[in-house]
């Protein structure tokens, strides 16, 4: 073999997923899991029984449809009108994706062009700079500053170049739970038509508000034709494993979504896509009940966080509550994580995996509070006994 690296340069530096790292660590040193997103119980049992039954009755188990199953594609049109009023036609505008996690990957490959620049927010979700990456386009990111983590709308203007061809935008945001106001989206939409841009969103957390509403940035005027909204079933449904993830935007915008999706997995998830279109049609006090619950649970994290010394940014939304640690006399959230189990036997995530500035994301360390109370109590009591 030559001397040249295996993996190609646009992938430099992408390593192993943050994810993977910390989950294998809790697996090894058995501390408590509040890194990797992802909740330890299952959603509701309706919804289970909905995908034995599928797969017993044999729906789902060969090939679905390209673009999903039917149900499932109505069922995501009927949510975006029921909790949104957003109309889209679910033959032509709703593609059910293998999570979110894909439907990011092939919007990027389909819609941009090398050297493209996309704008995202800094700290972003790690799989952002790898989709872009893969896709040869140059990201530039817009720093969210603590303690506030909201995006300064000037300093967007001041990022757009002729190059500009997308902004991807997440809301509730991994890892802050910055929730976007209106009046913010008005202001990144007023942007976006004014300079011709894409606009990428990704709502996965839109169930998981607890401060302010959730707004798609798709219903705000001129964006209906210019926007790709993604979200997924993992977080609003609490199956993250099932990977059941959706795009819907203008049938021209998810014709080229499904021409890079095609060649990614062509379909995923069969007998799942039938159970999540029936969750979809959940009665409102499933959702009620889910955010009432991740409230709670954010509450008596964050108060235990507190308790043991850290700083805590009570986030608006999603499943995590970032952390400043130099209150307890450290300043690296890497070595911090990395010895974190041994020291308390919990597990969390170092934010700076999530910056290309990482002087900016050293000090801040982000928990996952989608764990039973009495796991959040417990992750509470050894952090406090730790320091
Ligand atoms: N976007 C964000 C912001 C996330 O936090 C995650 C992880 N849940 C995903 C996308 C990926 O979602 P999925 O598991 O549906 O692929
Ligand atoms: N979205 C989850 C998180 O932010 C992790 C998903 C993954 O492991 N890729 O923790």
């Amino acid at each position: 073999m030559s001397g040249r690296p295996l993996l190609n340069h646009r992938l430099d530096g992408l390593g192993t997923t943050i994810f993977a790292e910390m989950s294998a660590l809790a697996t090894t040193t058995g501390a408590i899991n509040l890194g990797q997103g992802f909740p330890d119980t299952d959603g509701p049992e309706s919804v289970r029984e909905a995908a034995v039954r599928a797969l017993r009755d044999g729906r789902g188990n060969q090939y679905p449809p390209g673009p999903g199953v039917p149900e499932l594609r109505t069922a995501i049109s009927d949510h975006q009108r029921r909790f949104y009023d957003l109309t889209f036609d679910p033959d032509t505008e709703v593609l059910v994706t293998a999570g979110a996690t894909e439907a990011i990957a092939a919007t990027m490959l389909a819609l941009l062009e090398p050297e493209d620049e996309v704008i995202a927010f800094e700290p972003f979700y790690d799989s952002y700079a790898a989709c872009i990456a893969m896709a040869g386009a140059k990201r530039v990111p817009l720093t969210l500053h603590a303690p506030s983590f909201r995006p300064d709308l000037d300093e967007l203007r001041s990022k757009i170049t002729p190059r500009t061809r997308l902004l991807l935008l997440n809301t509730p945001h991994n890892p802050t739970g910055t929730v976007l106001t209106i009046e913010e989206q008005s202001a990144i939409a007023a942007l976006a038509v004014e300079h011709d841009l894409l606009v990428v969103t990704d709502e996965v957390y839109e169930h998981l508000v607890y401060e302010g509403t959730h707004h798609p940035i798709a219903a705000l005027p001129g964006m209906r034709e210019r926007t790709v909204s993604i979200s997924s079933a993992g977080k609003a449904f609490s199956f993250t494993g099932w990977k059941v993830g959706w795009v819907m935007a203008d049938a021209p915008l998810v014709a080229a979504v499904r021409t890079a999706k095609q060649y990614l997995t062509y379909v995923s998830s069969g007998p799942f896509q039938y159970a999540i279109a029936e969750a979809l049609h959940l009665p409102d006090a499933y959702f009620d009940n889910l955010r009432a619950d991740h409230r709670r649970k954010r509450d008596l994290l964050s108060d235990g966080l507190r308790a043991a010394g850290f700083k805590v940014f009570q986030p608006a939304g999603t499943y995590f509550i970032t952390t400043d640690i130099r209150p307890l006399g450290e300043s690296d959230g890497f070595a911090f994580c990395r010895a974190l189990p041994e020291r308390a036997g919990v597990v969390a995530i170092p934010n700076a995996v999530f910056y290309d500035h990482r002087e900016e994301g050293a000090p801040f360390v982000r928990f996952a509070f989608c764990k039973r109370t009495e796991v959040l109590e417990e992750a509470a009591k050894r952090l406090k006994a730790a320091w």
